[in-house]
């Protein structure tokens, strides 16, 4: 695997490789990895001739001070994960290759996607992503470009700043399934802020999407999602929503016959844990 920490450097690597006729899959992350990051990384070999990830704690999409500060860094780890996973490429840059310092940050144009549920509980946090992920992509130009469903709004977010950058008839978006622990917790890199017991609690939030996904035909979603909220309430979570929403574009309701998804976000202690499930 080749290390590049600097943007231009690469830049032209990728550049004479696709020249060479390369097909590049490109897999942005912020490290602390697990099978969740390494499972977009198989799909980016499976589908592509050189496989790229990156790694960059980016703080633009940090609301939050100090959820940057506590943000798990485990690099060596990292490193030796994705040497045996079959990565080509690791771009490793510093905050000034991502921001060079003067040059402006752009804001995108999200619509309804950056007020609602995770838009409005991290306010900003939406710009960041796109102003990341618009950045990487100017350096990298990868022919496909893999996320996790683990991020529903962020995947219909960077779908949007595909089509707003008109780089969308460029560059196919792969959304991967989400991969959980035994017992259905969805892996994050924040799982590793959690002591044992909590991670035990934190497996209530795909319980309770479960249990959703299980009444959906039979309940109403007022009365799904009032049963949800309180069932983590008692457990101690503090809940900033349960919400079943359109599959399509987020919109809640969902209207009858239109796929649905439901989400949760909710924190034990400082740690905050989100998840989907897709109903139908
Ligand atoms: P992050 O490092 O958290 O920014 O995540 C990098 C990419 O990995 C994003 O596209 C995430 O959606 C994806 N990802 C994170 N956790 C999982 C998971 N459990 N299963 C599948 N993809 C995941």
């Amino acid at each position: 695997m080749i290390i590049f920490k600097q943007a231009k450097p690469l830049n032209h690597y990728l550049e004479q490789e696709q020249k060479a006729g390369k097909k590049i899959g490109f897999v942005p992350t912020m490290g602390a990895l697990h099978q969740g990051h390494l499972s977009l990384v198989s799909a980016a070999r499976t589908d592509n001739t050189l496989t790229v990830c990156s790694i960059f704690v980016n703080p633009t999409q940090f609301n939050n001070a100090e959820d940057f500060k506590h943000y798990p860094v485990t690099v060596e780890k990292d490193l030796e994960q994705l040497v045996k996973a079959g990565c080509d490429i690791l771009f490793l840059p510093g905050v000034k290759e991502i921001y060079p310092p003067g040059q402006p940050k752009k804001t995108y144009d999200l619509g309804l996607l950056e007020n609602i549920l995770e838009g409005s509980y991290r306010p900003g946090h939406f710009q960041g992503v796109c102003q990341v992920v618009d950045r990487l992509l100017d350096i990298i130009h990868p022919d496909n470009l893999y996320m996790g469903q683990k991020d529903f709004q962020q995947c219909m977010v960077v779908k949007k700043l595909l089509e707003l950058a008109g780089k969308g008839n460029r560059i196919r978006l792969n959304i991967l399934p989400t991969v959980r622990e035994n017992g259905g917790l969805a892996m994050s890199s924040r799982n590793l802020r959690l002591n044992t017991s909590e991670k035990k609690l934190a497996l209530s939030i795909f319980e309770e999407l479960s249990l959703i996904q299980k009444e959906f035909p039979h309940q109403s979603i007022s009365s799904l999602k009032h049963l949800a909220e309180e069932h983590l309430r008692e457990k101690g979570f503090s809940v900033d929503y349960v919400e079943i929403a359109s599959a399509r574009d987020l919109h809640a309701p969902v209207q009858p016959g239109e796929p649905a998804v439901a989400l949760i976000a909710a924190s034990i202690g400082k740690i905050r844990l989100i998840d989907n499930l897709v109903l139908n």
